[in-house]
């Protein structure tokens, strides 16, 4: 399901640029500005819906702490399960976990073990923006550690200067691409 033009306009202009955010150099892209808006937000999310709809999932998968925003409500559109990969140390069972670099040094994600009851699940890893691409490889990787099949990646935007879909080991969609 393709979104029409006036959708993707809807979606992208309530999406704020914060120039210099975290630091120097970086445009940040702020999606509270989405969050706060009912008719971008509900027109993402019917995207969503409309997409995967047919898909066949067991579990949205989301990354800290963005991913969870979009991604349970996804789910429970879906009538399906969510689970959160979170940033290290937040988890109080079990956990798997993937390191992977940032620009200085390293982050590490978590999964607990048992997160995908369901055999083979299929699921859908979701995040705000893919910009090098490290954080959701390191999820998908995640959700192959524990056994189940990560079908699809899916982001709201993607910086595709910056190609960061070219180490993701499954399919990517990304609503808004930035070039
Ligand atoms: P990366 O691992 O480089 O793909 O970075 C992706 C993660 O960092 C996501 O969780 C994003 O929320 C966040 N991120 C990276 N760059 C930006 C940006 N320019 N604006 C907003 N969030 C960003």
């Amino acid at each position: 399901m393709t979104l029409t033009k006036e959708d993707r306009e809807i979606i992208e202009k309530s999406i704020r640029d914060i120039p210099d955010f975290p630091k120097k150099g970086i445009i940040f892209k702020d999606i509270t500005t989405l969050l706060n808006n009912p008719n971008a937000f509900k027109t993402l999310i019917n995207h969503l819906e409309e997409r995967y709809k047919g898909y066949n999932l067991d579990y949205i998968a989301g990354i800290d702490a963005r991913g969870f925003i979009f991604g349970s409500i996804l789910a429970d559109r879906l009538n399906i399960g969510f689970v959160p990969i979170r940033k290290k140390g937040k988890l109080p069972y079990t956990t798997v976990s993937e390191k992977y670099s940032l620009e200085y040094g390293f982050d590490e994600v978590e999964v607990h073990i048992d997160a995908f009851p369901k055999e083979n699940a299929r699921v859908l890893l979701i995040d705000d923006l893919i910009a090098t691409g490290g954080t959701a490889s390191a999820g998908v990787s995640l959700i192959k550690k524990v056994g189940a099949e990560c079908v699809e990646a899916c982001f709201i935007l993607e910086l595709d200067f910056l190609n960061g879909r070219k180490d993701i080991d499954t399919e990517v969609y990304s609503v808004i691409h930035i070039d």
